[in-house]
């Protein structure tokens, strides 16, 4: 890291400076720069509080060449983390496809659509007993019920399930039945559910927060990591831009941009990122593209009929012909 006092700051500042960082065990350098001086800042200075030290002395800019994330990035760990989900397998090189409704919904539905989306090629099923709704009068989710019957799903078409935890009470039923847990776009910065994450054995899908930062999301990210479960794989899933005429904004240089920082596995969500489904399948492809480690769809034997976020559903026969166009460009990337 780089410190650049402010012009004209005397020797006595400078000293205190440069003792004050002595005793945080840094190795230091000075640069003396005609008015201005600089100094170089060696070792670990992930866990300097920079804003006690600006408060404090004449600071004028830091450059921090270390990245605030350890554990998730790039340089602590040079080789791409596979997650393996039951064997279905994320990163490094394998592609994993998550389908299935937005909510659990009956037995019936949830069923049916597992064996058509594991027909057509989906290696693990979605579906959400706790859901997130901007309104306190829309279908909240079975909850427990819900888990039963994913379960169920399970049982029936041996796909992995992936499933939320919305908040850390439920997280202890979601953990018993969920083969990954998703945390969710408006939980990426909820920070006893990410700590509670990281105590857990089961892989973890965390999602990008509505208007995160790509520090932010991998910081999330270094939260479960920090707390001892290495399993995280990283979702993209639209961010509010201007726009209203999409959902939300899919940032596919997200994809390529973590990829260069961290290790860790990422998907994407075109369905969320969108809320249309005919915008899906050519989203899809592009994540595929610039080399996403796999996709989450949302499926629904009746959009119409669909108690959450029928729009962005796509039927099963849609999903069939997404997957064979994805497919090629897989076979190509
Ligand atoms: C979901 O996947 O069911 C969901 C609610 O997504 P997000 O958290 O990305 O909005
Ligand atoms: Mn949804």
């Amino acid at each position: 890291m780089f410190v650049v006092m402010k012009p004209g700051t005397g020797v006595e500042e400078i000293e205190k400076m440069h003792k004050k960082l002595g005793q945080l065990k840094m190795n230091l350098t000075l640069i003396p720069v005609e008015q201005q001086s600089a100094l170089t800042l060696g070792g670990d200075t992930s866990k300097l509080n920079l804003e006690a030290l600006q408060a404090n002395i004449q600071l004028e800019k830091n450059v921090r060449i270390q990245q605030p994330y350890k554990l998730a990035s790039r340089g602590f760990h040079p080789e791409d983390t596979i997650v393996d989900v039951c064997g279905c397998k994320f990163g490094g090189g394998h592609i994993a496809v998550i389908a299935g409704p937005c909510s659990v919904e009956s037995e019936e539905q949830m069923v049916y659509t597992a064996v058509l989306v594991k027909q057509y090629g989906a290696t693990l099923l979605r579906g959400g007993a706790y859901k997130p709704r901007s309104s306190p009068y829309s279908f909240q989710g079975l909850g427990e019920e819900g888990l039963k019957i994913l379960v169920k799903a399970r049982e029936k078409t041996g796909l992995p399930i992936v499933t939320e935890a919305m908040c850390i009470e439920d997280f202890d039923v979601v953990e018993e039945c969920a083969d990954l847990i998703q945390i969710g776009a408006r939980n990426m910065q909820n920070f006893p559910l990410l700590k509670r994450a990281g105590q857990s054995a089961k892989p973890i899908l965390l999602k990008r927060g509505l208007s995160a930062t790509l520090e932010e999301f991998l910081m999330s990210a270094e939260y479960i990591l920090a707390g001892g479960n290495s399993n995280v794989i990283l979702c993209e899933r639209g961010i509010r831009t201007f726009d209203t005429y999409t959902r939300n904004t899919l940032d596919l240089s997200l994809i390529p941009a973590v990829k260069e920082l961290s290790h860790l596995p990422i998907i994407v969500d075109p369905s969320h990122a969108c809320g249309k489904w005919s915008l899906v399948e050519p989203l899809a492809k592009a994540a595929i593209a610039v080399g996403a480690d796999g996709l989450i769809i949302e499926v629904h034997h009746n959009p119409e009929q669909a108690l959450c976020d029928g729009a962005q559903s796509l039927k099963p026969e849609r999903f069939g012909h997404l997957m064979s166009s994805v497919q090629k460009i897989m076979a190509a990337v």
